[in-house]
């Protein structure tokens, strides 16, 4: 298991046992762990006998909607003066799944300027210092793997039942594409051991998350994959685009595009994928990886954004055909890598 670091350890325990009032918060379009490991700590820290409030900065996708504990949670979006009022109260606060107090969004000055300690659990790469305690692991599956530990190092792996079991879980599968990616480490598994053991059902957890398609979103991911893809062999990349137009057409709703890009990356010999998804205040992209290729750096260096080594996101204001435009125009500049990780990730 990860180590913290013992003195952190003791201050935080200190720190907890002092608070009377515990904000936990995540970053903004909350993704299975960012829920996960909200919800695995808020339903600890009651266990506890805290005063426990999870915010939320806005709606999280139905396919999570089931998450034990989701209708405690606070969204920002549509409670933003009561959620307001519990920043500036709280007198711990817990940041979770994001690297930079901006990743929230909705209430990043809010956030900024509350005067809360401020204890981050997160696995993004080149956290920001805007945190006074800090527990970043970057070679991890998922927050909730860090939040599992967390628990252990507080000397309370006990108090993991089911319901924060079932959370931790959700967070490591969905962060792992269901154990596919970023879980090559012993530990990760061994967790996933524990919690069946506390009474998680992994198959069920499975099925609630992923085999809940509405007839629209899979048309939508054939319509994708049979009109929308454009492969580009001597680049290993492949894309997907999708306007507001192509979106409507499938009457589309918040998490339909969730995994699209993941097929693209299962193409043979195809390094690096990406999904351009036009929304109202500009493009949306996600960006994935094969072995060594850093979507990470691309998406810093190009597009504001950032994410993982494999897994990433970021931001274009042009129009969607100037968008592909520019994009097509930087494949050349990383020919060589791609090519590279292509061969890397087809060989033993
Ligand atoms: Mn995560």
């Amino acid at each position: 298991m990860h180590k913290f670091n013992k003195k952190t350890i003791h201050a935080v325990s200190d720190l907890l046992g002092r608070s009377s009032q515990i904000l936990i918060t995540t970053h903004y379009n909350p993704d299975g762990d960012a829920i996960g490991s909200s919800l695995a700590l808020y339903h600890y820290l009651i266990l506890k006998g805290h005063q426990v409030n999870v915010l939320i900065p806005n709606d999280v996708p139905q396919f999570l909607q089931w998450m034990p504990g989701l209708k405690d949670t606070i969204i920002y979006y549509h409670h933003s003066k009561r959620a307001d009022k519990l920043i500036a109260d709280a007198d711990v606060i817990f940041c979770l799944d994001y690297n930079a107090i901006s990743r929230v969004n909705l209430f990043q000055q809010q956030l900024a300027q509350a005067k809360g300690e401020k204890i981050l659990i997160d696995h993004h790469p080149e956290p920001e210092n805007q945190f006074d305690y800090m527990f970043s692991v970057i070679p991890v599956s998922s927050t909730a793997e860090l939040v599992y530990d967390f628990i252990k190092s507080l000397g309370d792996s006990r108090l993991i039942n089911t319901a924060i079991g079932t959370n931790l879980y959700v967070g490591m599968m969905t962060d792992t594409g269901s154990f596919s990616y970023a879980s090559n480490y012993s530990h990760t598994l061994e967790i996933v051991a524990d919690l069946i053991k506390k009474g998680v059902d992994t198959e069920k957890v499975h099925r609630l998350v992923y085999d809940t398609y509405s007839e629209n979103r899979m048309r939508l991911l054939g319509y994708c994959l049979s009109e929308k893809m454009v492969v580009l062999n001597e680049f290993c990349t492949a894309y997907i685009s999708l306007t507001r137009e192509d979106l409507e057409k499938f009457s589309f709703q918040p998490g339909d595009t969730e995994g699209v890009v993941n097929y693209a990356l299962s193409i043979k010999n195809i390094s690096f994928a990406a999904l351009f998804t036009e929304k109202k205040d500009g493009i949306r992209i996600s960006f994935r990886s094969k072995s060594d290729f850093s979507v990470n750096e691309f998406a810093r260096k190009h597009y504001a954004g950032g994410g993982h080594k494999n897994a990433a996101g970021g931001d274009s204001y042009s129009p969607m055909d100037e968008t592909l435009k520019t994009f097509n125009e930087l494949l050349p500049e990383y020919k060589d890598k791609l090519v590279d990780a292509a061969i890397k990730s087809s060989t033993l």
